[in-house]
């Protein structure tokens, strides 16, 4: 248009954890555009389809896939009209203030997401914890980090990944375990292949039930049985041991437990081991070698390990192989959780999960509940824990919950056991959807629809899994009536307060008129923490660019790598050896349910496709979902390529197209974890999957059910 100039905003892509810096070209209020940021240090100017792409989820022809205005129904058996939003959150309002005055504040619950910014995050996060007074907040990073924050708890004794991307070109042996780098954090994995095109002699070892892209890719592909890591890691540290290879001056000087270890991986010989796991003991013995003698040996992992019902164990296990051999707090080695969002870290540094507090503090410490309930100007925040994202679900199923405000996410597509979740939704009282996108499963749901912003849009920041904070920048303003997650969460807080007769607490604890604002509280809440952020402002964020905690006043630069010193956050300041056990699956396959099935990401779709099912582009590398199957198996039942089949588990089924797939063994089935009942007509993947849960973490097993396949 003449005389309009396009204009270039820096942001981030909204993907996954790789957090890879984004320029946004706009025009007249409208993205034309997306680059790489060549200055950001995690992508250097790359992006991977899905962020090349990003520019066409904001086209003008996805608006109508936008939530645009809010909307109301009285009954369920009227639809939803637009209201003011005066009228959405004075609603919303009278029915949490109703509920938490007959029922007491547990009442109500928040769920929210890995996708909300930090600012997002710490706003609702005072909401529930500090003006309501219940911990009844979780959100879908259960679904995905929280085995990953427990493992690193349990055996480092704080929620801090140790490594960077950084030390991909320094690592000698990479493990890659339960992640399928090269689709799901594609710009990650082209560091792997820049590293190994650099040094030749680095050595990738893929741990993964099938021949992913990037078990392809690997110097040694361990195609273990699903949910058979422990068995596998336990029985390489009984080779390290039998060797000789273990770092005594390692463990005698920084760990904890080893003995007690020792007992138990003395029964996890290789023979056994290659049962369980359904591997050649020659080949669990080669990775003992190849982990233990490298000179520095680093593991990337992710839902492979933590959506298992004993995903804590599964990370404690690989963990316990790099406390061994002294493979953590040097360059190129350490245990690199990769997060599956793009800032499930940042929910946690602000303590948006049911079980955590500001800024790593622990909800079961008095003195941390005093120091977070004087931060925010409170008599004190709640001690028992809240509801974590399953059992919050079947709470509200049998009404222990009546009310939920659901955010930027999509339970009714994404949580495992659908007919308990959609049953949960249609049995609340009340359910408030806050959503970019008015399509999704779960909005069908909402009795109240809150528009808000989405990416491109909104400001902020978010943390990626190398503990890098980087902004978020608003190229353009938000459609239609659409508002910022934050503003919307303190409009309420305001709102509700002075219905519970805290109108004037409830105006101090939530002044905030910018995101800066809430992002500067947050910082100050962590002076003194392990995630200290107190040398840093915005400001420094947009000038220098993105940068890793800890980062405290004073200091010049934050730190690359944890542990250098061998000191870890523990009481005794000693890393811990967890004795961990093989445990099967929720399910194993039997006469009715013959098959595994394994669930995972495709290269070209994010989470639940409320974004990327827009884009027309990414439909060419998978069209639709398909179940995926060894050719005995499609034998066995007569079935061709392309047929309708019928996959049944305990909790349900669906009908999809079959086709067979060289990347699995017999026995073994795959499907795409992206598609849910609006896209499938009637029930997506996630009927089939069991709501079963880690004792530690609570993440459900997202990851693996017992099947039935048949011809439909
Ligand atoms: Fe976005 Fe992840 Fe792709 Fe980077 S690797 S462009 S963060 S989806």
């Amino acid at each position: 248009t003449k005389g309009v100039v396009m204009a270039e905003t820096k942001s981030t892509c909204c993907y996954c954890g790789v957090g890879c810096g984004v320029v946004i070209e706009h025009e007249a209020g409208r993205i034309i555009g997306v680059k790489g940021d060549p200055d950001h240090p995690a992508n250097f100017g790359r992006l991977c389809t899905k962020g090349a792409t990003l520019h066409l989820s904001a086209a003008p022809d996805t608006l109508i896939a936008r939530a645009l205005h809010p909307e109301l129904r009285s009954s369920r058996d009227e639809g939803r009209q637009r209201v003011s939003w005066d009228t959405a959150l004075d609603t919303a309002a009278d029915k949490f203030a109703a509920i938490i005055a007959e029922h007491g504040p547990d009442a109500v619950a928040i769920y929210g997401a890995g996708q909300l910014l930090t600012e997002d995050y710490y706003v609702f996060n005072k909401l529930m914890k500090g003006l309501i007074g219940s911990n009844n907040l979780d959100t879908n990073s259960r679904l995905c980090m929280s085995s990953a924050v427990a493992g690193y708890k349990l055996s480092l004794g704080a929620d801090a990944p140790p490594c960077s991307y950084a030390d991909i070109a320094h690592t000698k042996a990479l493990f890659i375990t339960g992640s399928n780098t090269a689709f799901a954090h594609p710009i990650a994995f082209r560091r792997v292949e820049d590293a190994r095109k650099a040094n030749p002699d680095i050595q990738l070892v893929v741990i993964d039930p099938r021949r992913t892209d990037t078990a392809e890719a690997a110097d040694l592909h361990l195609a273990l049985l699903p949910g058979t890591d422990i068995a596998l890691y336990n029985a390489m540290l009984h080779v390290m041991l039998w060797e000789g290879w273990i770092n005594r001056d390692y463990v005698d000087a920084h760990t904890e437990g080893f003995d007690a270890l020792k007992k138990t991986v003395r029964e996890y010989t290789p023979a056994m081991a290659a049962t369980i796991c359904g591997l050649d003991r020659k080949h669990i013995e080669q990775a003992a070698q190849i982990f233990a003698t490298s000179p520095a040996t680093m593991s990337m992992y992710c839902q492979g390990l933590n959506q298992f019902s004993f995903g804590t164990h599964n990370n404690s296990a690989l963990i316990n192989l790099h406390l061994a051999t002294g493979q953590i707090g040097k360059p190129g080695a350490g245990p690199f959780s990769l997060t599956g969002q793009p800032n499930a870290m940042g929910g946690r540094e602000v303590g948006g999960l049911s079980n955590l507090l500001s800024a790593h503090r622990d909800m079961a410490n008095a003195e941390h509940r005093a120091e977070v309930a004087a931060l925010w100007g409170v008599d004190s925040v709640p001690e028992k824990p809240g509801k974590s994202a399953v059992e919050l679900f079947k709470a509200l199923q049998t009404g222990e919950i009546k009310a939920v405000w659901i955010a930027c996410t999509n339970p009714a597509q994404s949580m495992p056991d659908q007919a308990l979740i959609h049953e949960a939704l249609k049995t609340a009282e009340f359910v408030i959807v806050q959503e970019a996108f008015g399509h999704t499963e779960t909005c069908a749901y909402a009795d109240l629809l809150l528009p808000a912003s989405t990416w491109g849009e909104k400001d902020g920041t978010v943390t990626n899994s190398e503990r890098a904070i980087t902004r978020v920048r608003a190229a353009v303003s938000a459609p239609g009536e659409a508002r910022h997650d934050w503003a919307i969460v303190v409009d309420f807080a305001r709102r509700l307060g002075t219905r519970l007769g805290k109108g004037e607490l409830a105006a101090r604890m939530f002044p905030y008129s910018a995101p800066e604002e809430v992002w500067n509280e947050h910082r100050e809440s962590t002076r003194g923490r392990d995630l200290d952020i107190t040398g840093l402002s915005y400001t420094m964020l947009e000038t220098v660019g993105p940068q890793q905690w800890p980062f405290p006043e004073g200091a010049s630069q934050g730190k690359v790598r944890l542990y250098e010193d061998g000191i870890f956050p523990t009481p005794s300041g000693r890393a811990r050896f967890v004795v961990t056990e093989h445990r099967i699956t929720a399910e194993s396959p039997s006469a009715r349910y013959p098959l595994h099935l394994n669930t995972g990401r495709l290269r070209d779709q994010w989470h639940g496709m409320s974004r990327t099912g827009l884009v027309a582009r990414l439909y060419s590398h998978e069209p639709e979902p398909m179940l995926h199957m060894h050719k005995d198996d499609m034998e066995r039942r007569q079935l061709a390529n392309g047929d309708l089949v019928k996959v049944k588990s305990k909790r349900g089924d669906v009908v999809l197209k079959v086709v067979e797939s060289a990347t699995l063994r017999a026995g073994q089935s795959f499907l795409p974890m992206h598609w849910g009942g609006n896209t499938m007509g009637g029930q997506g993947v996630n009927v089939l999957l069991p709501s079963d849960f880690d004792p530690y973490s609570k993440q459900p097993e997202l990851k693996h059910a017992a099947v039935q396949v048949e011809k439909y």
